[in-house]
């Protein structure tokens, strides 16, 4: 028996049969627009044949005003019903289950042809969209079920109806985007009319032996979005009127409060489909921050629900259900819920993949194929470059010794782990740390390998990764109050109540919520954190939002973060964290200053000049000032290897340290490895 019984319990659906409880969720990976639908069917086939219960795909749409952008993959013809069909039969062939899910996008389609139930604008999109009349309301329900239709031919297993996320069935609902005053607005059951009737005409389409999956959002995290009431009758309804089961949605996307960030605590929204559970009697499934199967069986366990979704998991570990059955759950790649090769991309219209494992999305391409030489390779630096080098490059066959100067593997990781907020960076270093040590490379702690060692290798990967860059400010030398970031994070230093930070990257943002919080390493609690973000019960408040309740953080400390570019803090962060951090930051009274030169360091502090010609300055009275203005890469090797006509192979910081982050370096490793 495994650790997890109630995650692999089956789930009797009736007419079919879930052989466990876990949901690939529904992501937008970009796979289906590439048009390679061998490419899209070897992307669900390598998650079918890793044992996931059910999957969704991407989000289809069932017309082109629909669709979330013009060219975004539609359900419309035979031509696609013969395209879907080459990922159902793949699917099937690897013993798995999907259903598709068909999204109409309404007022969040990034299109002029957007429509909704009322010309009401999205905050998140340039585009007002057209108010949809009868005629038009009866087209956009009658091309859903058609697309529901077309996926039942094309092989699916069901549809999931996208009802959540702030997406065109949410947005008849809610009185903030529905202002008509017909029989599809006003009164709840009017608002709620298009989505039961989208539901009892699917199910008549496609009859009783296939899966009709509904996303009901839980908590709209918007001004007047559903009350709790209105969230129970629509279960009811969307029961009635024939699903089989209903999945959950967190949050309309223009919400201001983070759902999915890694900040946000695990299963921090478990509580509503538990608030919910026992309303309906179909399963129902929770999601949002479970990335383990530890938090999926406990979620289980305490009667929360019937079934967990888990998304982006899965591009970190296709394998993830089949290790947790093996009961070898330090062999899952952890997703740290980043979003930095995932959704940063989808915004970036990229293709989708993940900072952990560069090969989702790209699994046809990015092969680690057994070598038909294995080499004897030594690796300097357990970074995360030189650990996913070491680790991808033994699963080829070769053989690896890996040094590392300091007497623990992680390099930058061990800093990012340390900043609260960033705990699930922990996971990702135990995680290495498990694989370096089953796979058997060699590792060698507190060791710098001369030269002459080194030689002794067929080959030589250097990822010594980066050191901060040096400032030469007038006075800094004479004073004790400049310290690196490596000081503060790594090495300790006393830190006084007042600080200017310089550099405003990843890091002075990093360094800063480092610095106001008091409660390092404890990680916050699910209470706390929803207050922090101003998030009610939805019984209490409509869409369970209340910014009055949103809490100011005390701190102990006044932090200012400062510099030179003249533009917004944190610009660029990641399109779907960086406003995140500002928001949190702000919240803790860190002032941020654009624009600014550094004149001098003195007792007094940091003096600060504004403007071209230097003309106003003035002095930031603080007692430290902290240096994180980005770094230079770490080749104190390079000359000795010179030297002796080594020729390394460097990646990581090592090879270039200018906006390097972690998702580069381990993409970088990966493809070293495939090739070497
Ligand atoms: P960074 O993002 O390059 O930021 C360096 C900061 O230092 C900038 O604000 C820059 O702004 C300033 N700076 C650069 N040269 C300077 C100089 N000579 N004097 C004074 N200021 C200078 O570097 P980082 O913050 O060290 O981050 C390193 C990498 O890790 C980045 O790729 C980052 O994306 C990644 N990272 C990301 C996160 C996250 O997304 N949350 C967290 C940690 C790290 P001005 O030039 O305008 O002053
Ligand atoms: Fe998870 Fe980050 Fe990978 Fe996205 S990029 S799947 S958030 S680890």
């Amino acid at each position: 028996m495994n650790n997890y019984p109630n995650l692999f319990k089956p789930l009797d659906l009736g007419f079919t049969t879930l052989k466990n409880r876990v949901l690939m969720g529904s992501m937008h990976t970009g796979l289906e627009e590439t048009g390679d639908w061998n490419r899209v069917a070897n992307f669900y086939a390598i998650r079918a044949k890793g044992q996931v219960g059910l999957m969704v795909t991407g989000g289809i749409a069932p017309n082109l005003e629909g669709a979330v952008l013009p060219g975004a993959s539609a359900m419309l013809n035979d031509n696609d019903i013969q395209n879907h069909k080459t990922v159902t039969k793949a699917v099937h062939a690897s013993d798995g289950k999907i259903v598709m899910q068909i999204l109409h996008a309404g007022r969040y389609a990034y299109s002029k042809k957007a429509v909704a139930p009322s010309a009401v604008k999205a905050p998140i999109s340039p585009f007002t969209p057209l108010s949809l009349n009868e005629e038009g309301i009866e087209k956009q329900i009658n091309d859903i079920v058609l697309a529901a239709k077309r996926a039942q031919q094309a092989g699916y297993d069901g549809v999931e109806i996208m009802g959540s996320e702030g997406y065109l069935i949410n947005q008849f609902l809610v009185s903030h985007t529905n202002k008509r005053k017909d029989r599809w607005g006003g009164t709840y059951e009017n608002r709620m009319r298009l989505p039961v009737e989208v539901v009892k005409r699917v199910r008549k389409i496609v009859g009783s032996n296939f899966i009709v999956m509904y996303r009901l959002s839980m908590i709209d995290l918007i001004p007047n979005g559903s009350s709790w009431n209105e969230v129970v009758i629509l279960a009811k309804r969307i029961e009635s009127a024939g699903a089989n089961i209903i999945n959950t949605g967190i949050g309309w996307h223009e919400a201001r409060i983070p759902t999915i960030a890694t900040s946000v605590p695990r299963r921090a929204f478990s509580w509503l489909t538990k608030k919910l559970y026992g309303e309906v009697s179909i399963p129902i499934i929770a999601s949002n921050r479970i990335n383990m199967p530890e938090v999926a069986e406990s979620v289980l366990a305490e009667g929360c629900a019937d079934m967990i979704s888990m998304a982006r998991p899965f591009l970190a570990d296709p394998n993830f259900v089949l290790k947790a059955a093996k009961g070898k759950p330090n062999e899952i790649v952890p997703c740290i819920a980043c979003n930095q090769a995932c959704l940063d991309h989808t915004f970036a219209m990229r293709l989708t993949s993940c900072l952990v494992n560069p090969q989702a999305c790209h699994e046809t391409e990015l092969r680690l194929l057994p070598s038909p030489d294995p080499l004897k390779i030594a690796v300097v630096g357990a970074g995360p470059a030189g650990l996913a080098f070491s680790i991808s490059a033994v699963s080829r066959g070769h053989k690896v010794t890996l040094f590392e100067a300091s007497e623990a593997v992680g390099g930058q990781l061990n800093m990012a782990r340390k900043i609260p907020g960033k705990e699930e960076f922990n996971g990702l270093v135990e995680y290495y740390k498990n694989e370096v040590g089953r796979l058997d490379i060699d590792l060698e702690l507190n060791k710098k390998p001369t030269v002459q060692e080194l030689k002794t290798f067929d080959k030589v990967v250097i990822a010594t990764g980066v050191r901060p860059r040096k400032l030469d400010i007038l006075g800094q030398e004479q004073s004790n109050k400049v310290l690196s970031y490596l000081d503060v994070l790594l090495n300790k230093a006393e830190v006084g109540s007042r600080v200017a930070i310089i550099g405003a990257g990843g890091i002075g943002f990093d360094v800063a919520e480092y610095l106001v919080n008091k409660n390092l390493n404890k990680n916050i609690s699910i209470p706390d954190w929803l207050s922090q973000w101003g998030v009610v019960d939805p019984e209490n408040a409509r869409g369970g939002l209340d910014p009055q309740l949103r809490k100011e953080i005390s701190s102990n400390r006044e932090v200012t973060l400062l510099q030179r570019k003249s533009e917004r803090l944190g610009k660029n962060l990641g399109k779907t964290t960086g406003w995140i951090h500002r928001s949190s930051l702000n919240s803790k009274g860190v002032k941020m200053l654009s624009g600014v030169n550094y004149e001098e360091v003195g007792e007094r502090g940091l003096k600060i000049s504004y403007g071209p010609q230097r003309e106003n300055s003035s002095w930031l009275e603080v007692d430290n000032i902290v240096v994180c203005a980005g770094q230079e890469s770490e080749r104190s090797l390079e000359i000795s290897l010179n030297k002796h006509d080594i020729n390394p192979f460097w990646i990581g910081g090592a090879n270039i340290a200018s906006e390097l982050d972690a998702k580069s370096a381990i993409n970088q490793a990966y493809k070293l490895a495939a090739k070497i």
